[in-house]
């Protein structure tokens, strides 16, 4: 049995994910254990997933709760702790209600039907396109890898779902287009996360928002990989100083209890009614009350604290740039990092595995760093030890 499971050959499971060679068995905190027993620090949190660390006894404890009264129902009947988990979200952000699902997609794909079903309802000499980025990522279904603006996520799929047009991200000149294209959205991540770690100008956001709010262009933040405190505060739009019309939220949003959510302002949020959209598994007992924990305690115990985790890795990492010439540029937000280096950012990542610390890339030549939100000085510490031995040992 545990050579079939230990034989990529022979696995049942679909060959989608290039996958390490370890199975992973256990966690806590930000560590994992492998099936031998091998520990490791986990600077990847589940693809920033498990924001508070792995199995957090705050979530641990609401989930064992639920366990024992209710699991699923649907969304036929009212859900108390999805109720109450909607409040308080809309109480920690600019928006007004919340639809549940289950992913990062599944959010993405809600806001694009919102935008639509809002458009068609109330807006007249659009043309029914949202506007998304080069190099961005929003998901793996059909409606959601069309927007993404990356051809290697789309290639194999044709035909794409129309109503997308890709501008590049950034590029000030090309948000001058967005007037003529006219659409009924613009859907962007405020650090493109799959597509190299790359944060947006703060000005050219200014812009966008301009152009945005101007012309009555309903602005989609994807917030699934930066959201939850990723990028030092709860959302990365707080960082830019405006409200978005959708935000979309999945990954840290349930400390890796699958959840994912779309929230919108009123009256955009209206236009979905009875029967206009939905998902059985959406918000129910059980993902409601991982969502809740999680959130509240981000809220109170870990958004306002982690700063300090925060400047101390980034100007470590800047002191090993000024060390390494394979390091050569530190970029992203808050514990949402990417180091650019100049090779196949894969071989640090295998040398990392080898030291015991797990990491991830971003594109061909970003190392891509996403410890939990808890992390500590000493795990940190241990992290740039890691890093500073394998750099050296690569001959930089
Ligand atoms: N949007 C962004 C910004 C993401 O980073 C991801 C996943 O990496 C997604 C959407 C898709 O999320 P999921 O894998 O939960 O469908």
């Amino acid at each position: 049995m545990l050579n079939r499971i230990l034989d990529p050959a022979i696995t049942t499971v679909m060959n989608t994910y290039q996958r390490a060679p370890i199975h992973l068995q256990k966690g806590k905190g930000s560590y994992v254990w492998d099936m031998e027993g091998n520990k490791y620090l986990d600077f990847t949190s589940g693809i920033a997933t498990c924001n508070l660390g792995h199995v957090p006894d705050t979530v641990k404890k609401a989930l064992e709760e639920q366990l024992d009264m209710l699991w699923h129902c649907s969304n036929l009947y009212h859900i108390q702790v999805q109720e109450k988990f909607a409040s308080f979200l809309t109480e920690i952000s600019c928006m007004d209600q919340v639809f549940f699902c289950n992913s990062g997609a599944e959010a993405n794909e809600a806001a694009i039907k919102l935008a639509r079903i809002y458009a068609n309802k109330f807006k007249e000499n659009v043309s029914p396109v949202i506007v998304t980025f080069k190099q961005s990522f929003h998901g793996r279904t059909l409606a959601t890898l069309s927007a993404t603006g990356q051809e290697k996520v789309q290639k194999g799929f044709e035909p794409l779902m129309p109503g997308f047009h890709y501008l590049t991200y950034n590029d000030a000149q090309d948000l001058k287009k967005i007037e003529t294209i006219c659409p009924i959205a613009v859907m962007l991540e405020l650090v493109q996360g799959e597509g190299g770690v790359i944060p947006a100008n703060k000005e050219w956001v200014e812009e966008l928002v301009t152009i945005c709010k101007k012309n009555n262009i309903l602005l989609i933040v994807d917030e699934v990989q930066t959201g939850m405190g990723r990028t030092g505060t709860m959302f990365a739009y707080e960082q830019y100083n405006f409200e978005p019309d959708i935000v979309t939220l999945a990954k840290g949003l349930g400390s890796g209890f699958p959840i994912g959510a779309m929230l919108a302002k009123n009256p955009i949020a209206k236009s979905f009614v009875h029967g206009t959209h939905g998902s059985t598994f959406g918000g129910n007992p059980l993902a409601a009350s991982a969502g809740l924990a999680t959130v509240q305690f981000l809220t109170n115990n870990i958004i306002s604290k982690n700063n300090e985790m925060i400047i101390y890795l980034w100007d470590e990492l800047n002191h090993l740039k000024k060390t390494h010439p394979i390091i050569k540029s530190i970029q992203g937000k808050g514990l949402l990092i990417g180091v650019v280096v100049d090779r196949d950012a894969n071989q640090i990542v295998e040398a990392a595995r080898k030291e015991g610390v797990l990491i991830l890339t971003a594109g061909q030549n970003v190392v891509r760093l996403l410890p939990p939100l808890t992390v500590t000085v000493e795990e940190i510490d241990q992290f740039l030890n890691s890093f500073n031995k394998i750099l050296y040992e690569m001959g930089g």
